[in-house]
C-alpha cells in the first residue's frame, strides 16, 4: 500500500467525469488499499479515485470513527456508484481534502439510496441519512466532475473564489 498525492484545487482531473470500472483487477485492488491508506493519512473520511488522478467511478468513505445514533459506520468501497434516489434537505457544514482550510455550509438530500459495486465486484444497494448521506453525495459529486462549492449561491461561489486565492498565494 502506499499513500498518493491528493490533487487539490483547481488541477483539471478534478473536473473530469471519470469512467466506469469494467475490471476488477489487481491494479484495482491496489488503487482502493491506496485510496483507503490515503484518506487515512490525511485525514479525511472520504476520497474518490479523481482525487489521486485515477479518472474512474471508484470512492471510499470510512466514518468509522465518528458514532452516529449509536451506530458506526464501516468503512465503505463503492464501485460504479449511483444515485438511485434523493429526498428532503438538510444544509450543513462540509469540507474536502482537495480544497484544504476551506469549509461552507452546503444543501444536500438529507436522505439518499445508492448502487453500486464492492470491492469483490459485488452490487449492493445502500440507503442512507445523516452523515453518511451528506458523504455519499459528496463523493459521488467528486465522480462527476463536481466540487462542493458547484452546490454554493452565486455570491458564495464568488468570495470561495476571492477567498481561496489568496490562500493559495499565501502558501506560494
Ligand atoms: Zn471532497
Amino acid at each position: 500500500m502506499a499513500i498518493r498525492e491528493i490533487r487539490k484545487y483547481p488541477d483539471p482531473v478534478l473536473r473530469q467525469k471519470t469512467d466506469r470500472v469494467e475490471t476488477l483487477d489487481a491494479a484495482l485492488l491496489r488503487l482502493i488499499d491506496d485510496m483507503v491508506e490515503t484518506m487515512h493519512a490525511a485525514p479525511g473520511v472520504g476520497l474518490a479515485a479523481n482525487q489521486v488522478g485515477v479518472p474512474l467511478q471508484v470512492a471510499v468513505i470510512d466514518l468509522s470513527s465518528r458514532e452516529e445514533k449509536g451506530q458506526r459506520h464501516p468503512l465503505l468501497v463503492l464501485i460504479n456508484p449511483e444515485m438511485l434516489s434523493q429526498e428532503g434537505s438538510v444544509t450543513e457544514e462540509e469540507g474536502c481534502l482537495s480544497l484544504p482550510e476551506y469549509t461552507e455550509m452546503v444543501k444536500r438530500a438529507s436522505k439518499v439510496k445508492v448502487r453500486a459495486q464492492d470491492r469483490a465486484g459485488k452490487s449492493f444497494e445502500l440507503e442512507a441519512e445523516g452523515l453518511l448521506a451528506k458523504a455519499l453525495q459528496h463523493e459521488i459529486d467528486h465522480l462527476n466532475g463536481l466540487l462542493f462549492v458547484d452546490r454554493l449561491s452565486a455570491l458564495k461561489k464568488d468570495i470561495f473564489k476571492r477567498r481561496y486565492k489568496k490562500v493559495a498565494v499565501q502558501k506560494a
